[in-house]
C-alpha cells in the first residue's frame, strides 16, 4: 500500500479488506458469527476454515457489539467481528447501534494493542444502511476515538458507488466550485488588464475594501515602510511555527489535541514546534487552520506566513474555503469531500 512520509490516522482507501496488511480488520458479521455473504463471506474465504472453527466457540454476538478472533490465513493478525443494525427507516435506533459497532470494535482493537485497523462500511450492504450516512457515522465515531488514542484507522471502500458522499454535500460543493471558478476566471482576466494599465505600486488601492484582510494590510505596510533589505527583514512577522503555537495557546488546546484534530502525525508536529522557521506544505497549514477553527482571514494570515495563499483557481482551495465559510471544521468530512473531488487530502 502507498505509504506516505507522514501517515494520517484516518484514511479512506479503496481496497478489498481481505488484502489489508493491518493488525486487525473488522468484519460486518451477523449475530450467529457463522459467516454469510458480502464482506463476511470474503473474509471467511480468505481466512480459511480456522476462522469459522474459532467463531463457533464464541456463541454469537449481539447487534452493536463486537468479538475478536485470530486472522488465520489473512495478512491481518486479528478479525474483529461486529454486528451492524439492519436498516429499517432510521427511526429504530439504527444510528446508535452502528456507532456502537465502531466504538466496540475500536475498544477491542485497543485492548489488543492494535496500531492499525481497517473497517468496511458496516451495515451498508445487504443491511441497507444508506451509504452516505453509514460513512458519516464511521467518520464521526472514528475521529472522536482518534482524538484520544494513537491508532491508524482505514475505512475500506470496496465499490465505486460507495464513494458517493451525501448528495447534498456534493451538489453544494460542486455549485460553490462552479460559482467561484467562473468569478475567479473573470476577475483574473480583468485583474490582468488592470494590472497592465496601472503603475506598479498600488496594490491596496486596486482592491475592494472588503477584500483587504490582515495579510494584505501587512503587505502594504511593509512596502510603505522601507526599501532596504534590513528594513524588509525587520518587518518580518512571527513565523508560521510561532503563530501556530500562539493560536494553540489562545484556543486553550494542548499540542496533542491540536495535531490530532489536524490529522497530523506527532513527529511532524514536533519538527514544526522545534524549528521556528519550519516551512510546512500548504495542506499542513490548512490542516492546522481547520484544527484551530481559524476564520478565513486568520487562515489566510497563517498561509501567508508559510508563503501560500488561497486561490479561486483551484478546487482544493475552494473546497477548504467552502468548509471554513460554513463553519464546518471536521477534517475527516473535509477530506471526504477533497477525496470525492480527487484532491490531495489535508494532514498528509
Ligand atoms: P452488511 O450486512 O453489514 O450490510 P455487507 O457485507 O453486505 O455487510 O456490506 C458491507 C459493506 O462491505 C458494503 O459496502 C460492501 O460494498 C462492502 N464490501 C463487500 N465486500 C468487501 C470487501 N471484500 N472488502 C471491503 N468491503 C467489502
Amino acid at each position: 500500500m502507498h505509504r506516505k512520509e507522514y501517515f494520517m490516522p484516518l484514511e479512506i482507501v479503496r481496497n478489498d479488506i481481505t488484502k489489508m496488511k493491518v493488525d486487525a480488520i473488522v468484519n460486518a458479521a451477523d449475530e450467529s458469527l457463522l459467516g454469510g455473504g458480502g464482506v463476511d463471506g470474503a473474509i471467511h474465504r480468505a481466512a480459511g476454515a480456522g476462522l469459522l472453527a474459532e467463531c463457533r466457540t464464541l456463541g454469537g454476538c449481539k447487534t452493536g457489539m463486537a468479538q475478536i478472533t485470530g486472522g488465520y490465513n489473512l495478512p491481518a493478525k486479528y478479525v474483529i467481528h461486529t454486528v451492524g443494525p439492519i436498516y429499517n427507516d432510521g427511526k429504530h435506533g439504527e444510528k446508535a447501534l452502528l456507532e456502537s459497532c465502531y466504538r466496540e470494535s475500536l475498544a477491542l482493537a485497543k485492548e489488543h494493542n492494535c496500531e492499525t485497523v481497517a473497517f468496511p462500511l458496516i451495515s451498508s450492504g445487504v443491511y441497507g444502511y444508506p451509504k452516505d450516512q453509514a460513512l458519516k457515522v464511521a467518520i464521526d465515531v472514528i475521529s472522536d476515538f482518534l482524538l484520544e488514542n494513537e491508532m491508524t484507522v482505514y475505512i475500506v471502500i470496496f465499490d465505486k458507488d460507495t464513494y458517493q458522499i451525501s448528495e447534498k454535500l456534493f451538489s453544494d460543493i460542486a455549485e460553490y466550485i462552479d460559482d467561484n471558478y467562473v468569478d475567479e476566471h473573470t476577475d483574473y482576466r480583468r485583474e490582468r488588464i488592470r494590472m497592465n494599465a496601472l503603475p506598479s505600486m498600488a496594490p491596496c488601492a486596486r482592491r475592494k475594501k472588503s477584500d483587504i484582510d490582515s495579510f494584505e494590510m501587512c503587505e502594504c505596510k511593509a512596502m510603505a515602510v522601507g526599501s532596504g533589505l534590513d528594513d524588509a527583514l525587520s518587518q518580518m512577522d512571527e513565523s508560521f511555527s510561532e503563530m501556530l503555537l500562539r493560536k494553540i495557546d489562545e484556543r486553550g488546546m494542548t499540542d496533542a489535541q491540536c495535531y490530532k484534530k489536524a490529522n497530523i502525525d506527532r513527529k511532524l508536529f514536533s519538527k514544526i514546534r522545534s524549528d521556528v522557521n519550519y516551512k510546512p506544505s500548504k495542506p499542513t497549514v490548512l490542516a492546522f487552520a481547520i484544527s484551530l477553527e481559524l476564520t478565513l482571514a486568520e487562515t489566510k494570515d497563517m498561509l501567508m506566513k508559510a508563503g501560500f495563499a488561497l486561490s479561486h483557481s483551484n478546487k482544493f482551495d475552494i473546497i477548504i474555503e467552502y468548509f471554513i465559510k460554513n463553519g464546518n471544521y471536521n477534517i475527516f468530512e473535509i477530506n471526504e469531500a477533497l477525496f470525492a473531488f480527487d484532491q490531495s487530502l489535508l494532514g498528509a
